[in-house]
C-alpha cells in the first residue's frame, strides 16, 4: 500500500479528520473511530510503516513512550479497572490498518474482549521446557546473545 492510500497516513496530514489526543514531532495519538470500551485510543507513527518488522526500533520506542504518556492520562481521567496496550502486525495476527499503531485500551470488569490465550489451557507439546529451549536457542543465535 502507498501512503497516499493509508487511512493513517490521511489522519496524519490533516486529509481525513481524527479526535487527536496528542502529538509530537515523531507520533500522533488519536481517539478510535470505534473504540472496544470508553477511552479506546491509538498512538501511531507519523512516519508510515506496515508493521513494526519494517519501522526503525528506535521510532518504536518513541511510539511507546507517547503510549504511556496516553495510557497515564486514559487512568487518570477514567480510571478504568485495568488498561491493555495493544500491537497487531499482519491479518493474521489481527492487523487491519496497514500503518503501526498501538492501542491504549482500557478494560473494564466483565467486558469479554477475546484477546487472551486461556493460560490454563496450553498445549502440552508447546510447553515442553526442551522445544522452549531449542526455539531460544535459535532466536539467541540469531540475535547475537
Ligand atoms: P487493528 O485492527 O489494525 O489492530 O486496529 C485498527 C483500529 O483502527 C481499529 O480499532 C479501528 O476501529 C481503527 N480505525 C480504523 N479506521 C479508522 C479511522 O478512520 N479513524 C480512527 N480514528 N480509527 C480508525
Ligand atoms: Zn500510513
Amino acid at each position: 500500500m502507498r501512503a497516499t492510500d493509508c487511512v493513517f497516513c490521511r489522519i496524519v496530514s490533516g486529509r481525513s479528520p481524527c479526535e487527536e489526543i496528542r502529538r509530537d514531532e515523531l507520533t500522533l495519538a488519536f481517539m478510535d473511530i470505534r473504540p472496544a470500551n470508553d477511552g479506546h485510543c491509538l498512538v501511531i507513527p507519523k512516519a508510515h510503516f506496515a508493521t513494526v518488522l519494517e519501522m526503525p526500533p528506535v521510532l518504536f520506542g518513541a511510539v511507546a513512550a507517547a503510549a504511556v504518556a496516553v495510557a497515564r492520562a486514559v487512568e487518570e481521567v477514567l480510571r478504568p479497572g485495568g488498561l491493555s496496550l495493544l500491537q497487531a502486525n499482519g491479518a493474521l495476527a489481527g492487523q487491519t490498518v496497514p500503518h503501526v499503531h498501538l492501542h491504549v485500551l482500557p478494560r473494564r470488569a466483565g467486558d469479554n474482549l477475546l484477546m487472551n490465550w486461556d493460560r490454563e489451557r496450553i498445549a502440552a507439546a508447546t510447553a515442553e521446557p526442551a522445544r522452549i529451549a531449542a526455539i531460544a536457542a535459535r532466536l539467541r543465535a540469531r540475535l547475537g546473545g
